[in-house]
């Protein structure tokens, strides 16, 4: 085998299929089943369908994202990018990323779903992987010139090779619940929108929200797992309370119903250092590429798997799939990524998780254009972080409304 991908999320399927459509072999291992809900809120920005040519026509979106509706700690509201056009889409994991599987087996990629990857090292370099069907335990070693691991986070892949940076400080824990409620009633109540909830009383340091499916509410929280040893909670009982009690959502969640209840790990770890390694690339989460300031990682997911394809099949044509090859993977995820992972780390801690900067954020939106256009571009992911400090800093007038 060519390459091997550990993970069929968006990051080991856009991996899969960068390699597989240059006529190289590549299977991907996943350890649980293809169709699986992935905890998740399931926003979609816009930009993912642009770069990656998805066909809006598809059935792997739930609901049309027209708009972001903000509630700071004072629980003023704001719904931003008041547009025609879509911002975005909200999905169910089960189905966006089983879309992407027959996506990338169309060109040629090949899934073996069930099967537990470990790496695969022999004389200190990596030469393939161990694998483990729990059907029957039965162990085997699958080699090929490069693996690929998009084993999400924490990753099973850095952990073992010594290369996952996650703490208490840069690692976030979330919980979320799906609430059944009838579609008419979430098209009057909540519309297009995704809905984010300010506020250290409901989530401490984090955030809570609602996003709107087909007949379908994601209920959820996250925060850094520091808060919340030093907060002595957990985030069932913030979000237990936030459902029943918080002054806004609560109304809103009246008819709605539990279905069940998830729970996961973000790394916020930044970049991993090192992303690869002599016949080796890591790619999404499990490499730290999602945005810290609103957990938004499929488009980063999808993007660091595609380069690493991208790499992978310009390593095999060149017979070179050392370290030394592979640190063009380094160079143009930095290029197109590396600014938002640093500036996003910063503006988080820095300004998105003081009440009194949300609390400011809202306000000044409502009563500045500029700044509510400002604010819609950024949470919508049309610019990243850089650009959107960047913009301020030639605006001191907007930025003083800010502080
Ligand atoms: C509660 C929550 C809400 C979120 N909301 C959003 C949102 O609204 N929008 C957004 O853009 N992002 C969101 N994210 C982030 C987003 O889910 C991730 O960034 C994205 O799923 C990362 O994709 P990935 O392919 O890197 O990893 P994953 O989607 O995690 O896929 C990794 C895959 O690897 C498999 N795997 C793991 N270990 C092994 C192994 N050893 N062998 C074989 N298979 C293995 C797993 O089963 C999994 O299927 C959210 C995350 C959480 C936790």
């Amino acid at each position: 085998m060519d390459v091997i991908v550990v993970g069929a999320g968006p990051a080991g399927t856009m991996a899969a299929e960068a390699v597989a459509k240059e006529g190289y072999s590549v299977t991907v291992f996943e350890k649980g089943p293809l169709r699986r809900e992935k905890p998740c809120g399931g926003g979609v920005s816009y930009r993912v369908m642009e770069e990656f040519n998805l066909d809006m026509t598809a059935d792997f979106y739930d609901r049309r994202c027209l708009g972001i509706f903000l509630c700071s700690p004072k629980h003023d509201t704001i719904r931003l990018t008041d547009k025609e056009e879509d911002a975005g889409y909200l999905v169910m994991r089960e189905k966006f990323d089983y879309c992407l599987v027959e996506r990338a087996r169309k060109t040629g990629a090949q899934f073996r779903e069930k099967t537990y990857a470990h790496p695969y090292v022999e004389n200190g370099k990596i030469r393939g992987v161990k694998t483990t069907e729990p059907t029957d335990m039965e162990e085997g070693v699958e080699e090929c010139d490069i693996v690929i691991a998009c084993d999400g986070t924490p990753s099973h892949f850095a952990r073992t090779l010594n290369i996952y940076r996650g703490n208490d400080y840069n690692q976030a824990t979330t919980y979320q619940y799906q609430m059944r409620m009838d579609n008419a009633e979430i098209d009057e109540i909540i519309g297009n929108n995704m809905e984010i909830y300010f506020g250290h009383e409901w989530t401490p340091y984090g955030y809570s929200w609602i996003f709107p499916k087909k007949g379908v509410l994601t209920v959820g929280n996250g925060t850094w797992l520091y808060a919340i040893k030093k907060k002595k909670t957990n985030l069932k009982r913030c979000l237990d309370r936030f459902i029943r009690e918080h002054p806004v959502a609560s109304k809103k969640l009246e008819h709605a119903e539990i279905m069940y209840a998830q729970s996961a790990m973000m790394g916020f770890t930044g970049i991993a250092s090192p992303i690869y390694l002599d016949n080796f690339m890591l790619a999404g989460d499990a490499a730290g590429f999602v945005s810290v300031p609103t957990g938004e990682g499929i488009y980063y997911s999808m993007v660091s798997g595609r380069i690493a394809g991208e790499v992978a099949v310009e390593a095999l044509k060149a017979h070179d799939t050392s370290h030394r090859f592979l640190k063009k993977y380094k160079k143009r995820t930095d290029k197109k990524m590396g600014a938002d992972m640093t500036w996003g780390y910063w503006l988080r801690r820095l300004v998105m998780d003081k009440e009194r900067s949300q609390n400011k954020l809202v306000e000044a939106s409502l009563k500045d254009k500029w700044i509510y256009d400002m604010t819609g571009r950024l949470i919508g992911g049309e610019i990243g972080y850089r650009t959107f400090l960047m913009k301020y800093l030639v605006r001191p007038d907007k930025l003083i409304k800010l502080m």
